[in-house]
């Protein structure tokens, strides 16, 4: 269903008994519980207005991080900073990542390194298996800050977006998935997705799911690297003494 200009995704859910039509979001996905399809159609139409309020805010509630704060495996985990002299770590535990660093900007520059190096390893894993899955092998699985969700080159080297490993996790299947699949299929065909199908069975829904955290990753891009940043000739950032940690954007 268009709604504001994107494909709004519709799950129906068919329950004959029922008397009303009920409708509410899962993530950007309506889901609507209705008698018959004829049912569905008519509150579709009656509270198009309703649909379309709801959908613009739920598109816009979608965030891979906010202030102090990132996701991570799919989790809210606040970010503490502990200034410390010694090599920069951090530990996670019940949704907190305290970050030990010279500075906040060190901190900053150790949690990228450790998601990036984290999601490498996850999606690493998954890619292999999913590849020996259709009977292929990447050449390599690399993370790394990209302007795209992923590719995959004609030499079967597979490149991830660090930024999945926010995601939900089902959707981080798919555009692993996705990108395995170009092993087989170095194209958008219909026999590419029938391979992304086999690799990720719900792959219709996680997509249009997917398309609503497109660009939010493009926000974190440029604060990542505090030397790219406008205002990174502020040296007074450095002697700040703050307890928290604004991750991936400017201090
Ligand atoms: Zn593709």
């Amino acid at each position: 269903m268009q709604v504001g200009g994107n494909d709004m995704p519709i799950e129906f859910v068919q329950k004959p008994r029922i008397r009303n039509t009920y409708l509410r979001f899962r993530d950007c996905t309506l889901v609507v519980v209705a008698r018959n399809r004829k049912s569905m159609q008519k509150a579709l139409d009656r509270h198009r207005n309703w649909i379309a309020k709801h959908y613009k805010q739920v598109r816009e509630s979608v965030r891979l991080f906010d202030s102090n704060a990132i996701f991570y495996n799919s989790a809210r985990h606040a970010v503490k900073y502990e200034p410390s002299g010694s090599r920069p770590r951090s530990e996670i535990s019940e949704g907190v990542i305290t970050v030990h660093a010279r500075s906040p900007e060190a901190a900053n520059r150790h949690i990228l390194r450790r998601m990036i190096a984290e999601t490498q390893s996850m999606a690493g894993e998954m890619a292999y298996r999913k590849a020996e899955a259709i009977g292929k092998k990447p050449r390599s699985v690399r993370a790394r800050r990209y302007r795209k969700w992923g590719a995959c080159k004609s030499d079967g080297s597979i490149t991830i977006n660090f930024c999945i490993s926010m995601l939900p996790s089902d959707l981080q299947d798919y555009t692993v998935s996705h990108e395995v699949a170009h092993l087989a299929e170095m194209n958008h065909s219909r026999s590419f997705w029938d391979v992304v199908g086999m690799l990720c069975p719900d792959y219709k829904a996680l997509r249009k799911r997917l398309a609503a955290y497109d660009n939010k990753w493009r926000e974190v891009i440029p604060a990542v690297n505090p030397a790219k940043s406008s205002d990174s000739g502020n040296s007074g950032t450095e002697t700040q003494n703050t307890q928290e940690l604004l991750p991936f954007q400017h201090l």
